[in-house]
């Protein structure tokens, strides 16, 4: 499937193609300050995640990569994959095994996401009050996480109201 040029909403009416140029030019400015490459690779691949506001798999990303650099391996994606993650350009949805971009890029935070079963948009959110409820929860637990994702599936305002 290589729909790299179709546009999803979020939900929300919204211009995507802003999406896309403001995420592209957040991780340009990130990795420009880090002193790290944003790799023609790794460039392509978080265009392709940006391509929708949907969590898109890595074999995905491997199908829609291959016509574009046919010497693609899934240890190509892996390891682009794994440098977008580690500079917070991107999420893990875990309960997917999918990758949607983040918004708020290139800070490590935690993150409420909402997860449409039907359309398969990912909305995050920062949710500061359930998070600082959940510290309160893990100090009392004597626990030290390392990191607070919550992931809850459902449906999405526009799919509740289709
Ligand atoms: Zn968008
Ligand atoms: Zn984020
Ligand atoms: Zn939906």
């Amino acid at each position: 499937m290589t729909d790299n040029t179709s546009i999803e909403s979020s939900g929300i009416e919204h211009d995507h193609n802003q999406c896309i140029r403001d995420a592209i030019s957040v991780a340009e400015q990130v990795c420009t300050t880090r002193g790290v490459q944003l790799t023609p690779i790794r460039h392509k691949i978080l265009e392709l995640i940006w391509n929708s506001h949907r969590a898109i798999k890595a074999y995905d990303l491997l199908d829609q990569i291959r016509p574009i650099n046919d010497a693609a391996k899934p240890s190509t994606v892996y390891r682009a994959l794994d440098f977008l993650l580690e500079q917070g350009l991107i999420h893990r949805v875990e309960s997917l095994n999918a990758f949607v971009g983040c918004r708020s890029s290139g800070t490590q935070h935690d993150q409420l996401l909402l997860i449409c079963t039907a359309c398969h948009n990912v909305e995050e959110r920062a949710a500061p009050d359930v998070f600082a409820a959940l510290s309160e929860e893990m100090r009392n637990a004597a626990f030290n996480p390392q990191r607070k994702t919550i992931e809850i599936h459902g449906l999405c305002k526009r799919c509740s109201a289709a």
